[in-house]
């Protein structure tokens, strides 16, 4: 919408500078026609009374309307002007001539046709003009028809009084094809003055254009043309002219001068219009870009606002959900640049954070009490089970799973002996002792009542066979001294067996009975299962 506001202005602007710029152009095509017609009146005089300051005024009459037509040159093309040139110069010369026999009233008639034939080439070439400019913007119709009919009518006034001007240089009656001419000129005028009311002018100074027209019109109305009806009244019924060509001429201008007025002044006022419009349109361009960059900079900085305060730190929440659902910390700025609004979210975020490490460390205690052995602090089976599964599932090129299956001997007989408790702290030094003696990554576990076992990896049964003498050694070294001070000897009975290819159950039961076998073979000694490879037995205690 700003956009759309923004071109309409933009196009107005552009518009109206193009108008500003085609009537200034079109000025002064105007004002050359005028001098044209102007140039009649010092040309008559000088046919009238050929003086030294009459042939001055000429000149300089002349010089206005070269000068006229050169500026006139920079709209129309100088081509477009050579008949007028043209005609112009061959006027100016039948002039020149006739102003040496005014009396001959053939020689200034022909001068004065030869002007209006300049002018008409003139008319020819400014109406071709008039059309090609309102052609490329129609806006200028309506005020370039009001100032071609206004220069008409100054044009055909003027043509008016030069048509009474050879018979009274020359002091000859008024030939029939003089009072015709004016008879015609007035026709054309009284029809201008129509087509004026159809062609107002569009200049908003009405009053004073009114004045002017009524000073105009009552010039010439009550004063020109009564001026000529009484010269062809004296012409055509062969009395002496009351009146010679200089008198005349010089009255006759008099009663034109308003016209020339209010032709000038409707041009200057209609421009001056044209010029504030074209302002008007800037300046309203210019509020208009500033307001667009205003408002378009409040939405800006309210997007960015809304970005810093409510969506950047929804979506930092919305990531602190995602982290404390993948078990990860809260990460949350101590003072978040949320909304005030926000403030209860970050808070709630905080509360679940602790909810949940609370709820992750009761579920690691959970783990931990259900996989470990409560005496020992061993796995206990079940999650030695859980874990051995996948090592045996994946085998390595050099290293092999291997499960050392053992049990105290005559465990009851220490019972029964030292008494329950000691039992316990017996089995608490044993899974002591084989727990030092593994590797970190080896599991131990409390299998049953006084039964161990431990997953090894080892490149060799040798090795994990040497392992089981290694910790069978260490519990019969194990000092465990009972509560009467009495040493309590510790001896275990152990199985070992290859993990190859075989599930965890049938690993266990092949240790089992390797373990038996140690058993029925005296205890305090390491069998290997049947079918793995050769049994290697260090000997009894
Ligand atoms: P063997 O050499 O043939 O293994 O003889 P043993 O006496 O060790 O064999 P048995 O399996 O008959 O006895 C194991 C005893 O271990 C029986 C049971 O009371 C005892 N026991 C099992 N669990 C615990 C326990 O947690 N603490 C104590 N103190 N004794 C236990
Ligand atoms: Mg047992
Ligand atoms: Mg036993």
């Amino acid at each position: 919408m700003a956009t759309v506001i923004l071109v309409h202005a933009r196009d107005n602007f552009m518009h109206t500078r193009q108008d500003v710029a085609g009537l200034e152009g079109f000025r002064p095509v105007l004002d050359a026609a005028s001098l044209i017609s102007a140039e009649r009146a010092p040309s008559t005089m000088l046919m009238a009374d050929e003086t030294a300051p009459a042939r001055d005024r000429l000149r300089a009459a002349r010089a206005a309307t070269d000068q006229a037509l050169a500026h006139a040159a920079g709209t129309v093309s100088s081509a477009a002007l050579q008949e007028t040139l043209r005609q112009l110069e061959q006027a100016r010369n039948l002039v020149d001539r006739a102003a040496e026999r005014p009396d001959r009233y053939d020689g200034v008639q022909g001068a004065i046709d030869a002007l209006f034939a300049a002018d008409d080439a003139y008319w020819t070439m400014m109406i071709r003009q008039s059309a090609t400019l309102i052609g490329s913007d129609p806006r200028l119709a309506a005020p370039i028809r009001h100032a071609l009919i206004l220069c008409g009518l100054r044009d055909n006034a003027g043509r008016l009084g030069s048509v009474m001007l050879a018979p009274l240089i020359a002091q000859t009656p008024m030939p029939p094809r003089n009072v015709s001419a004016s008879d015609r000129l007035a026709g054309r005028m009284a029809v201008e003055w129509q087509l004026l009311e159809l062609n107002p002018s569009v200049a908003d100074h009405g009053p004073r254009l009114a004045a002017l027209r009524q000073h105009a019109e009552r010039a010439f109305f009550d004063d020109g043309q009564p001026l000529v009806a009484r010269i062809i009244a004296e012409g055509t019924q062969g009395t002496p002219y009351t009146q010679t060509a200089v008198a005349f001429a010089d009255r006759y201008a008099r009663t034109l001068a308003p016209l020339e007025t209010w032709r000038t002044n409707d041009l200057d006022i209609v421009l001056s219009d044209f010029r504030r419009k074209a302002r008007h349109a800037f300046d309203m361009l210019w509020i208009i870009s500033g307001a667009t960059l205003t408002v378009t900079g409040l939405i800006a900085g309210g997007v960015l606002l809304v970005h810093l305060r409510v969506l950047a730190p929804l979506l930092e929440a919305s990531e602190a959900v995602v982290d404390l659902g993948h078990d990860e910390p809260l990460r949350l700025p101590r003072r978040h640049r949320g909304s005030r609004e926000l403030q209860p979210l970050y808070e709630a975020l905080e509360i679940l954070d602790a909810r949940l490490r609370e709820r992750a460390a009761q579920t690691q205690a959970l783990k931990h009490q259900a996989e470990t052995d409560e005496l020992t602090q061993l796995l206990n089976r079940r999650a030695l089970q859980i874990l051995a599964k996948p090592r045996l599932e994946i085998s390595e090129a050099d290293e092999r799973a291997f499960l050392i299956l053992l049990d105290i001997d005559h465990f009851k007989s220490i019972n029964d002996r030292h008494g329950h408790t000691e039992g316990d702290r017996v089995l608490v030094a044993v899974a002591a002792a084989l727990r030092e003696q593994v590797r970190p990554d080896d599991l131990v576990a409390r299998f049953g009542g006084e039964e161990f076992a431990i997953l090894i990896r080892a490149h060799t049964q040798m090795t994990a066979l040497s392992m089981a003498h290694r910790l069978r050694r260490r519990l019969g070294s194990l000092k465990v001294v009972s509560a009467q001070n009495v040493r309590i000897p510790v001896t275990a009975s152990f199985g070992v067996a290859a993990g190859d290819n075989l599930t965890w159950r049938q690993l266990v039961a092949k240790a089992d009975v390797a373990l038996y076998a140690a058993k029925r073979a005296g205890r305090n000694t390491v069998r290997l299962a049947e079918h793995d490879a050769e049994p290697a037995d260090e000997g009894t205690a």
